[in-house]
């Protein structure tokens, strides 16, 4: 019952978690995570004397075995009242490596099975559409743009111009089928390689955001419903060390750091529902404001590596986390 009522004081945000599998068959370590349990995850930490366990809780918490299935079908009502006129934002969170991208769109060979969020969402908007078109119409639009160095670009253009703009102007592209959807993924992923190099992955060091408009017409009261969608792959979290970076590399990490700490400013005080809400502090909580806060839910997706030596990570990514629930 208590439980309950501090779900309802949290509204709609929600926090949810994800441990990345090891990536070689036979890791040389055991994982970090000593056990997961419901909404309680233990992680075991290394100290002076011999071992130390802390526990996180959250609303939901996939382990390394979860399948992307199984992670979609969780998100899949929340990603649905897309369709009913609600706003919501969702966030993968994590160290580079962790398994946001993973999450969000799958690994770099997509096949059906591990189809990520993004694709997953989008087709099931299309097949509940269909289902409802006796009673509704829906018309769907996309956008998809990235922040860098707080500056946003979109990733739909197709002339190679990868304009910077002001703000978001960015094309807003009519879909119709998860076919068109795909074709526009690609290109955003295409524009969104330009000026990468293999080394230099700018993939982990920028937010992409991919949009999802939809407005439903009640074909019988002529009623009009709009919602959005924001799925967001965040820039990794990981604190890049003041020493060792210099030049573009430590103007990306201030970047970085200000927009991520702002974003969990934001979500914090919107979970303990401020009255001032601190959305001007960075480009990507400008630019969701109306889909933060008020009807929207929010859904803030933390990702971490089991790995030893991503334990300094895992251990701030939870806290990050622990904060906003
Ligand atoms: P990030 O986007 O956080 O930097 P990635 O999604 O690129 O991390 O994941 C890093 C690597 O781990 C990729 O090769 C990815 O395919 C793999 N990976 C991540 N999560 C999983 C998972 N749940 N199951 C299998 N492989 C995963
Ligand atoms: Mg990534």
């Amino acid at each position: 019952k208590l439980y309950n009522q501090v779900q309802d004081l949290k509204g709609s945000i929600r926090v949810y978690c994800r441990v990345r599998p090891f990536l070689s068959a036979q890791p040389i370590y055991s994982s970090t995570v000593d056990n997961i349990e419901d909404g309680t995850i233990t992680i075991s930490v290394p100290s002076k004397n011999g071992k130390g366990r802390r526990s996180f809780n959250f609303n939901k918490i996939f382990g390394p075995a979860a399948s992307q299935a199984e992670v979609f079908s969780d998100m899949q009502p929340l990603i649905r009242s897309v369709l009913d006129g609600y706003n919501v934002c969702i966030f993968a969170y994590g160290q580079t490596g962790s398994g946001k991208t993973y999450t969000m769109t799958g690994p770099k060979e997509i096949t059906e099975k591990s189809q990520g969020v993004n694709y997953r969402a989008l087709s099931d908007l299309f097949l509940t559409a269909d289902q409802r078109r006796d009673t509704f119409c829906y018309d769907v639009s996309v956008q998809m743009i990235e922040i860098y160095n707080e500056q946003v670009r979109d990733l739909l253009v197709t002339d190679g111009s990868n304009k910077r703009y002001p703000f978001s102007y960015a094309c807003l592209v009519p879909v119709s089928s998860t076919r068109d959807v795909i074709e526009l993924m690609n290109l955003g992923q295409r524009n969104r390689a330009v000026g990468a190099t293999a080394l230099n992955d700018r993939s982990s060091r920028s937010h992409s955001c991919l949009t999802v408009h939809v407005q439903g017409r009640d074909l019988t009261s002529g009623t009009i419903l709009r919602g959005c969608m924001h799925l967001v792959d965040l820039a990794g979290s990981e604190r890049v060390d003041k020493s060792e970076a210099t030049g573009d590399r430590l103007k990306e990490a201030q970047h970085i750091n200000k927009s991520l700490s702002a974003l969990g400013d934001v979500i914090a005080s919107l979970a303990q529902r401020n009255q001032h809400v601190p959305y001007r502090n960075s480009k990507l909580t400008q630019l969701l404001q109306d889909s933060l806060g008020g009807q929207a839910k929010t859904l803030m997706f933390v990702h971490i590596s089991p790995e030893i030596d991503a334990i300094g990570e895992t251990i701030s990514t939870l806290k990050f986390a622990e904060r906003v629930a």
